[in-house]
């Protein structure tokens, strides 16, 4: 097992509509560096750097992992804070227990931006998704406060070959619209 043990740090993060209510640390005592090729290769959506870090987005929800510490966004209460940091312990942990059968990846990866994003979007400004104009509605896309399905325009024939296209880049599955681990 990499990590055997961990401490949880939870604090609440200003309030702003749409804003998470409180982030979580989970402060490790062991360097996972070596297991994060290993998760970059099996989540799907992973953003891997040389720091090393790696960033995920699970359940709308950043996660980003680094040598000693792991850290979550968008979290309810604590409850649900250790809920999720112990899931996560737990990935971390069987991931490097499979580690033989994976092939690590180092590949490196950047997120689009909103102007890349808003380039395939239908640019109607149709505020079907809730937003004022899809150009906000695609810097929400790029920074994960929105998902690729809550544009239902892009359902109509005409755009489906845009709405692949932004699905390839956000790498998420259609319909759902929403980044799933391989695993
Ligand atoms: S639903 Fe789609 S087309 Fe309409 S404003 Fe939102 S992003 Fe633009």
């Amino acid at each position: 097992m990499l990590v055997e043990e961990y401490n949880l740090d939870v604090e609440t993060i200003p309030c702003e509509p749409g804003a998470a209510k409180f982030a979580a640390t989970v402060r490790l005592n062991v360097d996972i560096s070596p297991v994060l090729p290993y998760l970059n290769r099996t989540l799907r959506g992973a953003i891997y750097t040389s720091a090393p870090s790696l960033g995920w987005k699970k359940d709308k929800r950043n996660i980003a992992f680094w040598p000693f510490k792991i850290s979550i966004g968008d979290l309810a209460d604590r409850a649900e804070a250790e809920r999720v940091a112990r899931e996560i312990v737990d990935l971390v942990n069987s991931t490097w227990e499979r580690r033989e059968q994976i092939e690590p990846s180092y590949e490196t990866r950047r997120r689009p931006t909103g102007l890349e994003l808003y380039k395939f979007l239908p640019r109607t400004n149709c505020k079907a998704c809730g937003e004022a104009t899809c150009f906000v509605f695609a810097n929400k896309l790029a920074v994960g406060q929105a998902r690729l399905v809550d544009c239902t325009a892009l359902e109509e024939p005409q755009y489906t070959e845009q709405r692949a296209k932004l699905a390839e880049l956000l790498d998420v599955d259609l319909p759902t619209g929403v980044q799933r681990a391989n695993s």
